[in-house]
């Protein structure tokens, strides 16, 4: 193979390190490809894919490396390695912004675009790459109100497995545009450029945030069930139970708290204050330890505490699901994810999807008003087993109440799930046996709900 970037075959020196680094969490699978491949450029990458394809090696794909089960790392495949296509450039007449699929969405696309008073609805965690989080959806900043980050992809540049270079968008390549929207890991090709259309920067990013005592747990999301559905759709919604960064007289014993923060996507101060007010509403307010209402915030503050919550290192297991129901039987199966949080780290949310958006035609199609993540967070190997088991306890607890789960925090190798409509489901299969009929592309790890 003759490439511009590098080559690392398995038994080299620098195979284990380049092998590790392809995956963020701090727990590694245990999984070793036959080589590691760097690509230089989009020219690397058609060459990878047709000598992937002509030694009979299949291909696993890693671009930022944030995906919790590594799904980059294949036995016996070819790891094929974007991290170098993070370029970007803006068309500042249609606010199309080209992207690499490493580029990290917010350290290096949300400044670039600020700069020309644009904005993109990239991850929260802002080194997550754009390649994985748009290709499963991409639950970006206020996805409640402007939808999913996929949403926004007009167009692709991508290798086929036979090694062929495209443009798929709505008219070209179509099946192949339907399918990158949603199919995630299961996609079969090599996105190497997302032609992204941007949105106008809010000019006043205004938060609230409220932190309660774990015995509000109930009652705070009794009340929020219904009242997400109320607040207007241009603030995003979160409800954690979290260790908060507080003071020892706030919080002396370092216990797990309820917090609901609120950020508001809007142009003036008094537009976040009118938008934020409902909350106020909350019956139990009265009871919360901090209690901020309608304070100017920058999209820099809020990833800084997105990297503070999300510490690298250590090690992750992440599940989630699609809840839907009446109130107290969400209540009911919910609450001890909530509450009983087996490390300091942990921490358990409820991102509102509330009002429920209608979706355009493309491979994600599952999704309810509520979504529920638990981040089981933790630092030693020894705590692997307890720490995993307590997640597989919740998320059996909570089975009861979910139609399905997201592609961006799951890993069916532990626990299988729906994550598109059936109906989706049987179009993706045929899409891909039209594209990869010899399974070139790795697919999912493990099983998912489907099959
Ligand atoms: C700390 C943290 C916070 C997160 N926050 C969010 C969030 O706010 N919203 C959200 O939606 N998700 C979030 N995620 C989940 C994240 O979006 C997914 O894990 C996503 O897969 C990461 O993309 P990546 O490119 O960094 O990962 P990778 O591991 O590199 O990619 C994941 C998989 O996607 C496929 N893939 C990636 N790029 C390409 C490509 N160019 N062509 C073909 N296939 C490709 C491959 O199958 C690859 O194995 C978070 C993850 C972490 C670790």
């Amino acid at each position: 193979m003759k490439i511009k970037g590098q080559i690392i075959q398995r038994g080299e020196d620098a195979y284990e390190a380049a092998r590790q680094a392809a995956v963020w969490n701090g727990r590694k699978p245990q999984r070793f490809p036959a080589l590691i491949v760097k690509a230089a450029d989009e020219a690397d990458v058609v060459e990878a894919v047709r000598y992937a394809k002509a030694h009979g090696l299949k291909i696993g794909v890693r671009a930022g490396g944030h995906s919790w089960a590594g799904w980059s790392v294949r036995d016996d495949a070819m790891l094929l390695d974007l991290s170098n296509l993070c370029d970007m450039a803006l068309d500042v007449t249609s606010g199309i912004v080209r992207v690499g699929p490493a580029t990290k969405g917010g350290l290096a696309l949300d400044p670039y675009l600020a700069e020309h008073g644009l904005m993109f609805c990239g991850g929260h965690c802002p080194t997550v790459g754009l390649g994985g989080f748009l290709l499963q959806g991409g639950m970006g900043w206020n996805c409640r109100g402007w939808g999913w980050a996929a949403e926004s992809i007009v167009g692709i540049d991508v290798v086929t497995p036979d090694g062929e270079l495209v443009h798929a968008n709505e008219h070209h390549y179509s099946d192949l545009f339907w399918a990158a929207r949603g199919s995630g890991p299961g996609f079969f090709g090599v996105v190497t450029k997302f032609h992204l259309q941007t949105r106008p920067r809010p000019q006043a990013f205004t938060q609230s945030t409220y932190v309660f005592p774990m015995d509000c747990c109930d009652a705070i999301l009794r009340w929020f069930h219904p009242a997400q559905r109320e607040i207007d759709t241009r603030v995003e919604l979160v409800l954690l139970s979290i260790v908060p960064p507080l003071p020892p007289e706030l919080n002396p014993t370092n216990a797990p708290m309820m917090v609901l923060h609120a950020l508001a996507f809007v142009d003036t101060h008094e537009d976040g204050v009118a938008v934020l007010s409902p909350l106020e509403q909350c019956p139990v307010i009265d009871q919360a330890v901090v209690r901020v209402f309608a304070q100017p915030t920058s999209l820099a503050e809020e990833r800084a505490e997105q990297i503070r919550a999300n510490p690298e290192g250590l090690r992750y297991a992440v599940d989630n699901a699609w809840v839907t129901g009446e109130t107290d039987e969400i209540v009911n199966a919910l609450h001890d994810a909530f509450v009983n949080l087996p490390s300091p780290q942990t921490f358990t949310l409820w991102f509102s999807m509330a009002p429920l958006r209608t979706l355009p035609d493309m491979a994600l199609s599952l999704q309810t008003d509520i979504y529920l993540a638990i981040y089981t967070v933790w630092e030693n190997e020894a705590d692997d087993a307890r720490c995993r088991a307590w997640l597989a306890r919740q998320m059996q607890r909570i089975e009861p109440v979910s139609v399905g789960q997201y592609l961006g925090d799951s890993d069916f190798a532990a626990r299988p799930s729906k994550f598109v409509s059936d109906a989706n489901w049987q179009r993706l299969q045929t899409v891909r046996e039209k594209y990869d009929p010899s399974r070139l592309f790795s697919g999912y790890l493990g099983k998912s709900g489907h099959e």
